[in-house]
């Protein structure tokens, strides 16, 4: 089953407060592994952290939805926030984590291939696909940010 991700980049403006100092955003700590792992990979790949990121206040898990959506994560620039949700394997929430960091910090679009880290949908199903393929997944994630 595929079920689409939300378009963060849809968010067309933001709002920055010059005033805030820079600081890391909150991290629920089912995700925290997950992204303490992306910003390793960012560091290893040679990538700065953005102002995108220490704009980033919360990044925070969700497991139901009480407006009936079926999204699987969503970055949010006003409130400053990406949630996550957070009930699949291992595997696929990460794929969320590197998904909406990709839109949030790097701004990067959906891919047109599918099967990728920021494709428009996400196999929640195939458990073991990104398992397996994840460290292809992840350089082809990062050469898009570097191009
Ligand atoms: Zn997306």
């Amino acid at each position: 089953m595929l079920i689409f991700c939300c378009v963060a980049s849809i968010i067309l403006f933001s709002i920055y407060d010059n005033t805030k100092e820079k600081s890391e955003p909150i991290v629920d700590s089912v995700l925290s592994p997950y992204v303490d792992e992306w910003k390793n990979d960012c560091k290893s790949h040679g990538l700065e952290m953005t102002d995108d990121w220490w704009r980033l206040e919360r990044i925070y898990a969700v497991y139901v939805y009480t407006d009936g959506d079926n999204r699987l994560g969503m970055g949010n620039r006003i409130a400053q926030t990406i949630q996550v949700k957070a009930d699949y394997s291992d595997d696929v929430v990460k794929c969320i984590v590197y998904h909406e960091l990709g839109h949030y910090v790097f701004r990067l679009d959906h891919c047109s291939e599918s099967g990728q880290i920021m494709s428009e949908t996400i196999h929640t199903q195939e458990d073991s696909y990104y398992g397996v393929n994840w460290q292809e997944l992840k350089e082809e994630y990062f050469d898009s940010i570097k191009r």
